[in-house]
């Protein structure tokens, strides 16, 4: 599943606390997040998006029948918020 997308982020620097906006691509994996910087004070800052997955099941007419296939998108808020990077982070 790729889903390029607007976000929102708010920047997790305390001293900043601005809201940016960035076109990224939503990949769904173990542990989807979105590694981002700060276009205002250039702090790096993780947006985790596994809280915003969101899935639905689908119906398709297959060949042999009805088939259900589960669909997963993200919803996301309007404003995503971030925490700072860290050493895990960096692997
Ligand atoms: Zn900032």
């Amino acid at each position: 599943m790729i889903d390029r997308r607007r976000v929102k982020i708010k920047c997790c620097n305390k001293a900043c606390g601005r809201t940016y906006a960035l076109t990224r691509v939503l990949e769904d994996g173990e542990n989807p997040r979105l590694l981002v910087e700060c276009p205002y004070c250039g702090v790096e800052a993780v947006a985790e998006l596994a809280q915003w997955r969101s899935e639905s099941v689908v119906v398709s007419k297959g060949i042999e029948g009805e088939e259900q296939v589960v669909a997963t998108s993200f919803v996301l808020p309007d404003v995503l918020p971030s925490r700072p990077v860290t050493d895990e982070d960096q692997g």
